[in-house]
């Protein structure tokens, strides 16, 4: 291994000699220009419905996702960013984008920190979390709504995994049953 390591550089110092130069692979261009530094990451209230696929991809941990029993929360830490833009690929609702922001320098930080909170949706049987209720409207509205299904025939959307299931096979059984 050091015998192989040293022909190699004999072998440069030989060439080295002989005049040639010796050039190094040139760096990568940066595939997105770096944004200036008075810009920062801002998520929009009305579009986020706290899908939490954003925190997932965040590299820096800027972006975090924390329940209570009512409210789910997304925090957005901008100090922390490195503006990598990951977030704003992942996230299905344009909700974040680089935009305009104060510069990052204050006297508090308080807008440095974004939060955002988002209630909960509830299994209307079991009382289980199944979501947000914003994802839930968002559900009816992109998906059922288009496809003309009327608002009485989604009773089941309110339920969680298990109880939809239940309330499904019970269905079932009652219409094999007539
Ligand atoms: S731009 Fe990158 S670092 Fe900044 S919040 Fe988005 S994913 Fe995190
Ligand atoms: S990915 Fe978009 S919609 Fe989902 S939590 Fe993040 S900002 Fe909100």
């Amino acid at each position: 291994m050091f015998k192989l390591h040293l022909i190699s550089e004999l072998k440069e110092a030989f060439i080295a000699l002989k005049g040639k130069t010796l050039t190094l692979p040139k760096p990568r261009k940066a595939t997105h220009p770096l944004p200036s530094p008075q810009q920062k990451m801002l998520i929009s209230d009305k579009k986020c419905f706290g899908c939490g696929a954003c925190a997932t991809v965040c590299p820096a941990r800027a972006i975090s996702l924390v329940e209570n029993k009512k409210h789910r929360t997304v925090t957005i830490t901008v100090a922390n960013c490195i503006y990598c833009g990951l977030c704003i690929d992942a996230c299905p609702e344009d909700a974040l984008s680089l935009g305009a922001g104060d510069e990052l320098s204050a006297l508090t930080k308080d807008h440095l920190h974004h939060e955002l909170k988002i209630k909960l949706a509830r299994c209307e049987h079991c009382r289980t979390i199944t979501g947000t209720q914003k994802s839930l409207h968002k559900v009816i509205k992109d998906i059922y709504a288009p496809r003309g299904v009327p608002t009485k025939e989604l009773e089941w959307i309110h339920l969680c995994a298990a109880c939809k299931r239940e309330f499904h096979s019970l269905r079932l059984t009652r219409q094999m049953a007539k």
